[in-house]
């Protein structure tokens, strides 16, 4: 493949040596839980996410069941309460509402930033409806006036799945006055899976908010349920971060911006060059605000649109073929009539866009698309 959709070893080889000696940092220390590289970590990501805490968990899903059951054991939400979800999205956004015993209500995207629709948010609204899980796909915030009057109005709880979105921004500013996603809602889940735009080496997550009770109750949960040594105030988990990918994430982090902008960079090109009348674009934002976790075309002919690439040395991926309620998993959910989501699953496409992928690379591969013909 001339053009790989992505090569983790090739994103992380410039880090080699600095994520080397983070980790000998770690075996040195003979401290392989919890400890200053996590606290330190958190510090740096509380930071960035104009957030006042930050949380180091285990993975994005285990982040966002931890706010879930927190939210629960704290009594602002009951099992069975409806959280509205976007129906397009990576499936773990929808587990983590199920496993803690929530109803998810679906809501379409919007045809253009493939986001919740939120001029759709408040017919979704009903007695029973508690939260809204607010997902930035793709790397664009999905968070607007409608979105917050509405959370306002109705006293609903906003949660943030910020997998895909590390250092992306809003345009439209939150109750707290800030921008940063993570900062948005009431609590954010975070993703440090190895293709997410900070990742870690193996699987990490953490949850930002600005609410203590929260934090603690994240905190507790995630480490047996246990706020002291001995001393267990909720049936809990074991859901810690671990010092090694706290070292590693702590070392990458500084470099994300230069590495986001670079996704920019690659967005525009793609957005300039790509002119094949058979390729829908993704919105481009200006200022572009977006991080651009994925740059994701629609074509009515995706699957030959994605041979024809692979043929030409392009290497594509595909986010998502299935939406969550069409999964086995939720035959339960099968019925539902999700036109526009159904509908972007059968056309969407990723197109390469990372450190490993130049503005040349960009170019060639517009070019490329541009020849398309079926
Ligand atoms: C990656 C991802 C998750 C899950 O994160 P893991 O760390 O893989 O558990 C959740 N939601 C979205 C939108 C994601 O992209």
């Amino acid at each position: 493949m001339r053009y790989p959709f992505l090569d983790l070893g090739k994103l992380n080889a410039p880090y080699a040596d600095i994520i080397k000696e983070a980790a000998c940092r770690v075996v040195d220390s003979g401290r392989y839980i919890g400890g200053t590289e996590v606290a330190e970590f958190e510090k740096a990501l509380a930071e960035l996410s104009q957030s006042e805490y930050a949380v180091g968990v285990s993975n994005g899903l285990d982040a966002l069941r931890l706010i879930f059951r927190a939210y629960i054991r704290l009594g602002r939400l009951r099992k069975g309460d409806g959280v509205i979800v976007p129906a397009n999205t990576y499936i773990a956004s929808i587990l983590a509402v199920t496993d803690c015993g929530l109803t998810p209500v679906f809501v379409e995207p919007d045809e253009h930033t493939h986001n919740l629709d939120t001029k759709l948010l408040e017919t979704a609204v009903t007695q029973n409806v508690k939260a809204i899980l607010t997902v930035h796909l793709y790397g664009r915030a999905c968070y607007d006036k409608t979105l917050a009057d509405v959370a306002a109005k109705y006293g609903l709880i906003v949660v943030e799945d910020n997998a895909q979105a590390i250092g992306a921004e809003s345009a439209y500013a939150s109750p707290r006055g800030t921008y940063r996603t993570g900062s948005l809602g009431d609590a954010a889940a975070f993703s440090f899976y190895p293709t997410k735009n900070l990742g870690a080496l193996g699987d990490a997550g953490a949850v930002t908010t600005s609410d203590p009770q929260l934090a603690a109750a994240v905190r507790a949960l995630a480490n047996y349920g246990s706020d002291r040594r001995y001393h267990n105030i909720y049936e809990g988990l074991n859901c810690r971060l671990d010092p090694m990918q706290a070292a590693i994430l702590r070392t990458k982090m500084p470099f994300l911006a230069e590495e986001n902008a670079h996704r920019r960079r690659l967005a525009a090109i793609y957005s300039a060059e790509i002119s094949n009348p058979a390729v829908s674009k993704p919105l481009v934002d200006s200022p572009d605000r977006a991080v651009w976790h994925q740059y994701v075309i629609t074509c009515d002919k995706r699957d030959e649109l994605a041979a024809y690439l692979t043929d030409n040395g392009v290497g594509t991926d595909i986010h998502y073929p299935v939406p969550p309620h069409l999964q086995p998993c939720y035959e339960r959910y099968a019925s539902l009539q999700l036109p526009v989501a159904e509908r972007l699953a059968s056309s969407v496409l990723s197109l390469p866009i990372s450190s490993c992928t130049s503005a040349d690379d960009a170019s060639a591969i517009a070019s490329i698309i541009n020849r398309f013909s079926k």
